[in-house]
C-alpha cells in the first residue's frame, strides 16, 4: 500500500483532477490511499470570509462563499457531466448552505472562536475530498470516500491539532487499511476530530503530515507528496529561478528545510514517516514521470551545502547595554517576553555589547518593547527575511560560514549571522529587500559544481552551469562517468 497526497495547486480544476485519477490509475497495482487537500487556495478564500464576517462585511463575505461555490460546481459539473446535478445536490449544496449559515452567525456576533474556524475551514477538504472521489469513480476507478474526522483523531488546539496517535492508528488500521485491499480509499487531508466529534485542523499546510499520519497508521510503503515542483529544490523557485532538484535526502535535512521556510513540506511530516521508516518522496503532478526527491534515513553526502531556504514577514530586534553584567538578565527576560507573549523567535545572536533578535513581525512588538529597562537602547529592524543554507553538520564547518559570508556581505546588508541553532542549518537575517540577491549570490557560490549524483537540473534551472560541470567531471574522472546523467 502506498499513500498519494496532492495538495491544492494539483486539485485546483476539473483538468487537474483528470490528471491526478491518471497518475492514481498508473499506481493501482500498489493500493493508494488518497490523501487530498481543499481545491486551489480555498481555504485562503475561506479563511478571508471569515474575517469579512468577523467584521460585519457581509457582502464580502457572501461575496467570497458565492465565488467559492460557483468554482466548486463549474469544476464539478466539467467532472462529472451528466451525474453532476444529483452529486450537487447532495453533496455540495448541503454543504454551502451550512458554511453559509456559520457565517451569518458570525456577522451577527458570535465570537470567531478557533473551533468556530477550524468548523468552517472544515469544509474545504470535505468538498475536494467528496468531488474528487465522485471523479474517480466516473473514469473507472472502484473507490470509496471516507470521512477524516471518523479516523484522524486530534487534541483539542483547535487550528493546530495534534494527532492523538494511538486511536488514530488504530482507526486506520481498522478502516482504511481493510478498505484499500481492494478499492482506492480517498479521504480529505487537513482535518481531524476530538474524541468528541468536534472538528480541528491540523495547521495551515496540514494535509502533508495528514499523508504521513495515514501513512504510519496503515504501515504503507512509501508515502507520495504530489505538488507543483519537482521535488524538494535548492531554493524555493519563487525566489530564484535556476534551482536544482536534490536527488534524495536524509529525513533530518527535510525536516529541518521545511521547518526553516520550504513550504513544499509541512515540517510535521516527517516525525512519523521517521518513525516507521517510511520513505516520503516529493514528486510534481505536472511531470509524473519525473522522479522527485526521495527522503530517508540515509543522508547523501553530509557536511554538503544541500539548499537554501527563507522565511520573510520577520522583524530584527537589537538590544545594547551600557553594563555588560546586565546582558544576561536581559537576554533571557526577553526571550521569556517573547515566548509568553506568543512572539515566535527565528534567530538570536550574542553580540559584543548586546543581543540580537530575529522574529517573527507581531502588531504587539511595539507594546512588548515598551516594558524594557530604559538603560537598555533597543533599534528595531523590520520587513526582514533570513536566509538558512541547510545540510547535515555544515555548521561546523568554518569553511562554509567564510564562503557564505564572503558571498554575501557586500551586497545583502546582513543584520545577523546564526550558527548555533541547529547542526543542520547557517542563518542570515537580511533586508527583505536584498532576499533575492542573497539567494542568488548563495546559490552561485554554493550550487556552482552541483554534484550530479546528489543534485539534478530542473526545467528551470542553470542548465549551461550544471552541463559544465558534468562534462568535466566526464572528462577528468572517467570512474564518475556513469553519475546519473542531466535530464
Ligand atoms: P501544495 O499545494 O502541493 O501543498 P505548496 O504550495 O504547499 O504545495 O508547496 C509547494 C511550493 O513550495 C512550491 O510551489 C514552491 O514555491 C515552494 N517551495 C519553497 N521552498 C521550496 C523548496 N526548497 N523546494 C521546492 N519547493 C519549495
Ligand atoms: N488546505 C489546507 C491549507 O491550505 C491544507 C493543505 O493544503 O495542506 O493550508
Ligand atoms: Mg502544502
Amino acid at each position: 500500500m502506498i499513500v498519494m497526497k496532492f495538495g491544492g495547486s494539483s486539485v485546483a480544476s476539473a483538468a487537474a483532477i483528470e490528471r491526478v485519477a491518471g497518475i492514481v490509475k498508473s499506481h493501482i497495482e500498489v493500493r493508494p490511499v488518497v490523501v487530498v487537500s481543499a481545491m486551489g487556495t480555498t481555504t485562503d478564500r475561506l479563511v478571508e470570509a471569515l474575517q469579512y464576517a468577523s467584521q460585519g462585511f457581509a457582502y464580502s463575505a457572501w461575496r467570497r462563499l458565492e465565488d467559492l461555490r460557483r468554482y466548486h460546481i463549474q469544476e464539478t459539473q466539467r467532472l462529472l457531466g451528466c451525474h453532476a446535478r444529483k452529486f450537487i445536490e447532495t453533496h455540495i449544496a448541503p454543504k454551502f448552505q451550512a458554511l453559509h449559515a456559520l457565517l451569518v452567525e458570525i456577522e451577527e456576533g458570535k465570537k470567531l472562536t478557533p473551533e468556530l474556524q477550524d468548523k468552517v475551514l472544515s469544509y474545504g477538504e470535505r468538498l475536494s475530498s467528496a468531488i474528487i472521489a465522485a471523479a474517480f469513480e466516473r473514469s473507472g476507478i472502484h473507490c470509496c470516500h471516507v470521512d477524516a474526522t471518523e479516523v484522524i483523531i486530534t487534541d483539542e488546539q483547535h487550528l493546530g491539532a495534534a494527532p492523538i496517535y494511538s486511536e488514530t492508528y488504530a482507526r486506520l488500521r481498522r478502516t482504511v487499511a481493510k478498505l484499500a485491499r481492494n478499492r482506492v480509499v480517498v479521504m480529505g487531508g487537513f482535518i481531524g476530530a476530538t474524541r468528541n466529534g468536534i472538528a480541528t485542523t491540523l495547521g495551515r499546510g496540514g494535509s502533508d503530515l495528514s499523508a504521513s499520519i495515514v501513512g504510519a497508521g496503515i504501515s504503507a510503503d512509501e508515502i507520495q507528496i504530489w505538488t507543483d515542483v519537482d521535488g524538494m529544490l535548492t531554493s524555493d523557485p519563487r525566489v530564484f529561478h535556476g534551482a536544482y532538484r536534490l536527488r534524495s535526502l536524509g529525513y533530518d535535512e527535510a525536516e529541518e528545510m521545511a521547518r526553516l521556510g520550504a513550504k513544499v513540506l509541512c515540517p510535521r511530516t516527517v516525525q512519523p514517516a521517521m518513525r516507521q521508516g517510511i520513505p516520503i518522496v516529493i514528486r510534481n503532478a505536472r511531470h509524473p514521470e519525473g522522479d522527485g526527491t526521495r527522503i530517508g534515513a540515509q543522508t547523501p553526502r553530509p557536511s554538503t551545502v544541500k539548499a537554501i531556504v527563507s522565511k520573510t514577514g520577520m522583524t530584527t530586534v537589537h538590544l545594547f547595554v551600557t553594563k555588560l553584567g546586565m546582558l544576561p538578565c536581559v537576554s533571557t527576560g526577553l526571550s521569556d517576553l517573547f515566548e509568553r507573549n506568543q512572539v515566535h523567535v527565528e534567530m538570536v545572536q550574542a553580540q559584543p555589547d548586546g543581543v540580537s533578535f530575529a522574529l517573527e513581525s507581531s502588531p504587539r512588538l511595539a507594546e512588548l518593547l515598551q516594558g524594557v529597562d530604559r538603560s537598555v537602547r533597543i533599534t528595531v529592524q523590520e520587513r526582514t527575511a533570513v536566509v538558512s543554507l541547510i545540510g547535515d553538520t555544515i555548521n561546523s564547518d568554518e569553511a562554509i560560514l567564510k564562503r557564505a559570508l564572503s558571498a554575501i556581505l557586500n551586497d545583502s546588508g546582513v543584520r545577523m549571522v546564526s550558527q548555533g541553532g541547529s547542526q543542520k542549518s547557517l542563518r542570515f537575517a537580511v533586508p527583505e529587500s536584498k532576499l533575492r540577491v542573497t539567494v542568488e549570490n548563495l546559490h552561485r557560490e554554493f550550487f556552482r559544481s552541483a554534484d550530479p549524483e546528489i543534485f539534478a537540473s530542473t526545467p528551470g534551472s542553470d542548465r549551461t552551469l550544471f552541463t559544465r560541470r558534468f562534462a568535466r567531471i566526464a572528462t577528468e574522472a572517467p570512474a564518475n562517468a556513469h553519475a546519473v546523467p542531466v535530464r
